[in-house]
């Protein structure tokens, strides 16, 4: 594997690692804010109660207050609601009916009694007292129209209940004094006449379950009656709805309301029961104090309340949390494939153009070789005769109108015959190497070189007259001379070489000055080898000798 493949191999991995965390950490915030989340929901809903039971508290305590302080007073002014009640001689009760359809309706409660109407004394200032707590009522109800009943009981058996209630469905019974609201402020149960939060009960007006807050009322050391609140299941239930458990609980464990949307206005039912949760588990519960703790598959959150002896209990299931938090990272883990994908498909996609690269770089080679082959010895390296004439050609079109010089020198090895057969084929190539790159480096860059045949080299000089190519040709003649090649160690090669040289002619042809130059050669060759003889200085001659015949 090279070196870049374990670089992008390692760049991957980086990447993977570094994605991977990013979801890891996306999805641990999103647990810890979902937490987060139930612990604020918790909180509110826990000010919300917390409210509602102050309000209530302080609202029973005052009319308490005013209940007690009211028969201390010694003139009592009738209500003027007072006259409005009736007596019903054939079932012995009054009632306060006559208001239905009058503008005190929407204001006042409805007082119901049994016996006929006490016309004075103490019995008469209390009808005037539960009379005159409906302007109270009328105000706490538009402050927390939540609350189910407001009302005053009367140990003188009559009942003032707000809102108003016809008597023919609502009507003072015993019953009332024997229900939990009553019973539990009875100077017997309540000696210390403090206000008290009943548990649990069903409503005998028909309104399900409900707790009251009720305090007694006392004439000096009398008992009079009691001042009632009714909070319902139904109500407490609205008020704390939430996508999480949530459980208020009175003094019994009895549930008081729940934001699970479960019916039970007929029976009260015991938290346990509800989560059918063993002893164990219930305490466990208990222990949770103000802080969210982690209980088998839930975080539960609990809380007492101070003004009353309630608990509440929000629980959330962690799988939940846990399904939200990978619910919320997996557009982030979708995107994170997808660039991965996307990383690898790139990756993929590079190493296919690499190789496209490499193939056309290995094409190209090819063809440069395959071009130099055409061109080029493959031997020496010095051009053939095709590639030299290509060149030529060259020359000649761009100097063709200022005519600058070009001679030619042909070059053959002497005796090569013998030298081949003398030290063997290998040999004599070596040669030709040699004396090939000797020529080129003798060579101008607009020089030409060119290994015309077996031993033969052609050399095009440019800007050289023939006198000024025979100079050259004979320098290299010498030099070719005077070399000396080792071979198979204590063997030395050495040849010579004779050339024939010419000067091109603009206005007539490469192939006539290729000859005029073979010419010149063949006639070194006769004169003795190892020489230099040039066309031009043979023609003079022939003419002078043609001159003196
Ligand atoms: P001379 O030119 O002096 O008249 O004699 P010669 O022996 O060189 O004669 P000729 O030019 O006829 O012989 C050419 C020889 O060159 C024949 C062949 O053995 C040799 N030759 C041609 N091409 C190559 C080559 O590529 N390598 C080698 N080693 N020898 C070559
Ligand atoms: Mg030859
Ligand atoms: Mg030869």
């Amino acid at each position: 594997m090279s070196k870049i493949q374990n670089a992008n191999n390692y760049k991957k991995i980086i990447i993977i690692l570094f994605l991977m965390i990013l979801i890891v950490i996306t999805c641990k915030n999103k647990y810890d804010s979902l937490i987060s989340d139930f612990e604020s929901e918790a909180k509110a809903k826990e000010a919300m109660i917390n409210r509602h039971i102050d309000l209530s508290n302080s609202f029973i305590d005052s009319l308490a207050i005013y209940g007690n302080n009211y028969f201390k007073q010694k003139e009592h002014i009738d209500s003027e609601l007072y006259n409005y009640l009736e007596y019903d001689s054939t079932s012995n009760t009054y009632n306060l009916d006559a208001i239905a359809g009058t503008e005190y309706q929407n204001n006042v409660g409805s007082l119901t009694g049994q016996g006929p109407i006490q016309e004075s004394g103490l019995y008469r200032d209390e009808i005037n007292l539960a009379l005159g707590y409906n302007q109270y009522f009328n105000s706490l109800y538009k402050l927390m129209p939540d609350v189910a009943w407001l009302y005053y009981t009367s140990e003188n058996n009559f009942i003032n209940i707000y809102p108003w209630i016809s008597s023919k469905d609502f009507s003072y019974t015993d019953e009332l004094q024997k229900t939990e609201f009553y019973t539990y402020v009875t100077p017997q149960n309540n000696p210390l006449r403090k206000a008290l939060w009943t548990p649990v009960y069903l409503d005998q007006a028909g309104k399900g379950l409900m707790v009251s807050l009720s305090s007694p009322i006392y004439s000096y050391n009398t008992f009079m009656g009691v001042i009632s609140l009714d909070l319902t299941n139904v109500m407490l239930s609205e008020m704390i709805a939430s996508k999480y458990e949530i459980y208020l609980i009175d003094s019994t464990d009895s549930i008081i309301a729940t934001s699970r949307n479960i019916k039970f206005d007929k029976e009260v039912i015991k938290l346990n029961a509800l989560l059918d949760a063993s002893q164990d588990e219930m305490n466990q519960l208990k222990e949770a104090e103000n802080k969210i703790l982690r209980l088998k598959d839930y975080y539960i959150y609990s809380f007492d309340f101070n003004n009353a002896p309630w608990k509440m209990y929000l629980r959330v299931s962690v799988w939940s949390i846990i399904y939200q938090s990978i619910l919320f990272t997996l557009p982030l883990l979708l995107i994170c494939i997808f660039l991965l994908f996307t990383i690898f498909e790139i990756e993929k996609r590079k190493r296919a153009e690499a190789q496209l690269t490499n193939s056309l770089e290995e094409l190209q080679s090819y063809q440069t070789l395959l071009e130099n082959a055409a061109k080029f010895d493959f031997l020496t390296s010095t051009y053939n005769r095709r590639g030299f004439k290509q060149a030529f050609d060259k020359t000649v079109t761009a100097n063709t109108a200022d005519k600058t010089p070009i001679s030619f020198i042909l070059g053959d090895i002497d005796h090569f015959k013998d030298f081949n057969d003398t030290y063997g084929h290998a040999a004599g190539d070596k040669v030709l190497i040699e004396i090939a790159t000797l020529m080129k480096s003798n060579n101008s860059d607009d020089d030409l070189v060119c290994r015309w045949g077996g031993e033969e080299f052609l050399i095009m000089l440019y800007n050289k007259t023939y006198e000024e190519a025979k100079f050259f040709a004979e320098d290299i003649r010498r030099q070719i001379e005077a070399v000396v090649i080792p071979w198979d160690n204590s063997k030395v090669l050495k040849v010579t070489m004779t050339f024939g040289v010419t000067e091109y002619d603009y206005d007539g042809s490469y192939e006539t000055s290729i000859s005029e130059a073979d010419s010149a050669l063949y006639i070194g060759k006769f004169k003795g080898r190892n020489q230099v003889i040039i066309y031009q200085s043979l023609m003079a001659h022939e003419q002078i000798l043609r001159y003196e015949w």
